[in-house]
């Protein structure tokens, strides 16, 4: 390891060299950031020597916190047995072999094919170019078209951007033409008048009102997150996925269901389609596949869609130098194991997610508090000036970012999205450290009211 810098050098070289991901570059340069320096358990320490509490689990990929030692023993293993080699030309290593048995095997019976990469991102491109390749060996080389949905977060590429509905991303790129925006199931954003249960039904029709608008022959897919995790934890109404599900068993479309937050437990289960009891025909995963720990990400493929692929004449024209590196998916396998030896999943839904929700209900009566959702280990508190007509609370999302500050300055990582706090702790968190999660949030939502 590299000798430790001090504070200030490292700000120093931070402002000058480094460009961070999704920053106001002015407001960085203007108020500088923290430098995490260490972590442990569920919590992070800065180079001023505070402590903070993680209730993002990173960016929701540290499901099982910071510790595991059997995940970073095991990349450390593999680095010293074969630390790399592609799997193109006919290779394979053996942790790429075992995690996609591995994937396969917890999966529903009808998956049993994956493509892997580094990112989510990158997972999300690869799903157009499988439906794509789908469809043209199918002869039917007009279905190239993908129904997303407003505010959905399907990564940073260019084509991950243009899946996703996030307007600030897309009047930054051209954006792919063939993807279509639909409603999202945002009831406290979008529903009106309307009853959550009426709500849910209309934002479905949408999908279905978009498919007759383009043609179902000229669709390939249609892409959603079980839960919109970046949007602002968006629960859809309990009317939303069935109506949806029925949908799509009457069109010839391909549904690829986003599971890279949703997926490893997020939502109270394995993965978000089993929550919400939908079939997808290819799952895109990343982030929590290696509890964050090395870069891996990935498509599984059902038998409908892989039994053709593999029946295809020439190559399948994609492909990534990581594709499949051994040691992120010894990290991988690791963490299923962490997963499945510790029952962590189910334990943590069981006991920790009611006990999260119920914490988090408490808050629905503060005055600056809308709507308070939640799914598993999963939340986001709304804010507002008027709950009744659910108006913002102030342009800009000002309020929400002085709240999301103060909380951290007080010692809770937490995100926000428009006007919502969000939450997504590790499922390692233990129960008083969720009620002092929710202490501090409340001291947070006092001083921002
Ligand atoms: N899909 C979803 C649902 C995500 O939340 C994210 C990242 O937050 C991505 C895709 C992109 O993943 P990555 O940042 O690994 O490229």
């Amino acid at each position: 390891m590299t000798a430790k810098l001090d504070t200030q050098t490292l700000r120093n070289l931070d402002q000058a060299h480094h460009l961070h991901p999704f920053t106001d570059f002015k407001d960085y340069a203007a108020h500088g950031g923290k430098i995490i320096s260490r972590a442990e358990h569920i919590y992070l320490y800065d180079s001023d020597g505070n402590k903070i509490q993680d209730a993002m689990s990173g960016l929701w990929c540290c499901n099982l916190g910071y510790d595991q030692d059997s995940i970073k023993q095991a990349v450390f293993d593999q680095l010293q047995e074969l630390p790399y080699y592609n799997n193109f030309f006919r290779c394979s290593n053996q942790p790429a072999v075992e995690l996609a048995s591995k994937l396969c095997e917890l999966t529903p019976e009808r998956f049993q094919h994956v493509f892997f990469t580094n990112s989510g991102s990158e997972a999300n491109d690869t799903q157009i170019k499988l439906v794509h390749r789908y469809f043209d060996l199918l002869g039917k080389p007009n279905k190239k078209h993908i129904i997303s949905r407003n505010n959905a977060y399907h990564g940073s590429t260019i084509a991950a951007s243009s899946l996703g509905g996030m307007k600030s991303m897309h009047e930054q790129t051209m954006g792919l033409n063939y993807v279509h925006h639909i409603e999202q199931p945002h009831w406290y954003e979008c529903g009106g008048d309307m009853s959550e249960a009426e709500f849910g039904l209309h934002a479905a029709q949408a999908l279905a009102d978009k498919i007759d608008e383009l043609g179902e022959e000229n669709i390939a897919a249609f892409i959603a997150e079980p839960v919109q995790g970046a949007g602002g934890v968006i629960i859809p109404p309990d009317s939303y996925w069935p109506a949806v599900k029925k949908i799509l068993e009457e069109r010839d479309i391909l549904f690829i269901a986003d599971e890279v937050i949703c997926g490893f437990g997020r939502t109270g289960n394995w993965f978000g389609f089993e929550t919400y009891d939908i079939e997808p025909d290819l799952v895109t995963f990343a982030k929590a596949v290696t509890n964050g720990f090395m870069p891996l990400g990935g498509c599984l493929v059902a038998d409908k869609v892989s039994n053709v692929l593999l029946n295809g004449a020439g190559d399948f024209a994609h492909g990534l130098t990581y594709s499949g590196h051994p040691a992120s998916c010894a990290a991988g396998l690791a963490t299923m194991a962490v997963y499945e030896d510790t029952g962590i999943i189910e334990s943590s839904a069981r006991d920790l997610a009611p006990h999260f929700n119920a914490q988090l209900q408490s808050l629905v009566d503060h005055p600056i508090v809308g709507q308070v959702r939640s799914k598993g280990l999963f939340a986001a508190v709304e804010l507002t000036d008027d709950k009744a007509a659910r108006t913002r609370i102030a342009p800009d999302s000002a309020a929400a970012v002085y709240c999301r500050d103060v909380a951290i300055e007080d010692g809770l990582m937490v995100r926000q999205t428009g006007d919502a706090m969000i939450m997504a702790p590790p499922f390692v968190t233990e129960r008083h450290e969720i009620d002092n999660l929710v202490a501090k949030l409340t001291v947070a939502l006092d001083k921002t009211a």
